[in-house]
């Protein structure tokens, strides 16, 4: 598999496409980012940009369906607030090392 390292590359190949959708992918609200997640899962590089996130050890922003924020890679974020009743208990962070597993058996 290759691995792509130009941010503008990962976004034209992908189901972003750039364009509108950048701000959700970088949004501090956690509707947005599960927004952004939803569409990275219909994306037909979604390994390739994950992989390439990875190895960046981004910062900030869903890549790969993953959202890195302040560097720590989660499965989802939790809005401001109590959980609501109906939230799932499930971890929300991500295990760097499960990740790349992941990238490497796609
Ligand atoms: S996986 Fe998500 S962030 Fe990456 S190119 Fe596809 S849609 Fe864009």
């Amino acid at each position: 598999m290759q691995t792509i390292h130009n941010i503008k590359s990962i976004y034209a190949g992908g189901a972003c496409g750039g364009g509108e959708n950048h701000l959700l992918f970088f949004s501090e609200r956690s509707s947005d980012l599960a927004e952004a997640q939803k569409i990275c899962g219909s994306c037909n590089v979604q390994m390739a940009c994950l992989a390439g996130a990875l190895e960046r050890r981004e910062d900030w922003g869903v890549w790969g369906g993953v959202i890195f924020w302040d560097g720590e890679p989660f499965y989802r974020r939790r809005g401001r607030g109590r959980p609501r009743k109906n939230e799932s208990s499930l971890p929300i962070e991500a295990n760097r090392a499960e990740l790349w597993q992941l990238v490497r058996s796609a």
